[in-house]
């Protein structure tokens, strides 16, 4: 991968609002994410975190304002390979589902070859790369439903990679996931995004967990009310909590 260019934009928000409805639900929103960023995306329920994702990835398009991703209009945006995405309760397949820990990963391929083609050797060896990455390489023949909930979601960590991502998107993934699991979860995404250079955007409530793990912080409550380091967040906090 080439070194990656701290000053480069990922994703540029300008200017943006949306509403589903008359009422604002996002309201001028600026914000650049950079390569090797790692995000945290925090604000309260209902705040617009999850809508701002949408509009991040095209999924929604806002009434005013313009987003750019790699710096093309989100519109023209094609490329989708270079975009990763966690879901929601990744981890909510029951014991009998019938797919691999494996297969579930090999999807990540899709973007790269196509849903109906042949998978070739390579994309073997990449995701068999991806579950090494996550520490699930050893458990590929296991079907997915047996798997913990924190388990399943370094799966879906690894389809995510598979996909040889630039960016990834991860919306409150650890709602399922036990402590324990957590905290492996955090330090593999410290470890994506330090040694693997991939820039992170992440979605929680969790403001405790990400303002501690995250280096960047952006607050979203119908405006984007912080974004800044995670040092300076923490200094914010500190000085208001003395009053
Ligand atoms: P967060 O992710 O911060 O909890 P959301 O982006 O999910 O916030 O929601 C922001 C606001 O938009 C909330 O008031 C929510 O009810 C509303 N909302 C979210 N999705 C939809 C939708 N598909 N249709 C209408 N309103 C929605």
């Amino acid at each position: 991968m080439p070194k990656i260019d701290h000053t480069k934009n990922v994703i540029e928000l300008r200017g943006v609002s949306f509403g589903y409805a008359a009422e604002p639900v996002l309201q001028d929103i600026n914000l650049a994410i950079h390569q090797g960023d790692y995000l945290g995306v925090i604000g309260p329920n209902g705040g617009g975190k999850t809508t701002m994702l949408k509009i991040m990835l095209g999924i929604q398009k806002p009434d005013r304002g313009e987003v750019f991703l790699f710096g093309q209009p989100v519109g023209q945006f094609q490329d989708w390979s270079r975009v990763g995405y966690v879901p929601q309760k990744a981890g909510n397949f029951d014991a009998k589902f019938p797919l691999t820990v494996e297969e579930v990963a090999l999807m990540g391929r899709f973007g790269k070859r196509g849903l109906f083609r042949r998978m070739i050797a390579a994309d073997k060896e990449k995701t068999l790369w991806a579950l090494e990455q996550v520490g699930m390489r050893g458990h590929k023949d296991r079907l997915i439903g047996d798997l913990s909930a924190g388990q399943q979601q370094r799966v879906f960590i690894a389809r995510a990679l598979a996909g040889e991502p630039e960016i990834i998107f991860l919306d409150e993934p650890t709602a399922d996931v036990d402590v324990a699991g957590q905290e492996k979860f955090y330090a593999l995404l410290r470890k994506l995004n330090s040694e693997l250079d991939l820039t992170l955007v992440l979605v929680s409530h969790d403001v405790g967990v990400i303002a501690a793990e995250a280096t960047e912080l952006a607050h979203v409550n119908r405006t984007l009310t912080y974004h800044g380091s995670r040092e300076e967040f923490a200094d914010l906090r500190r000085a208001t909590h003395r009053h």
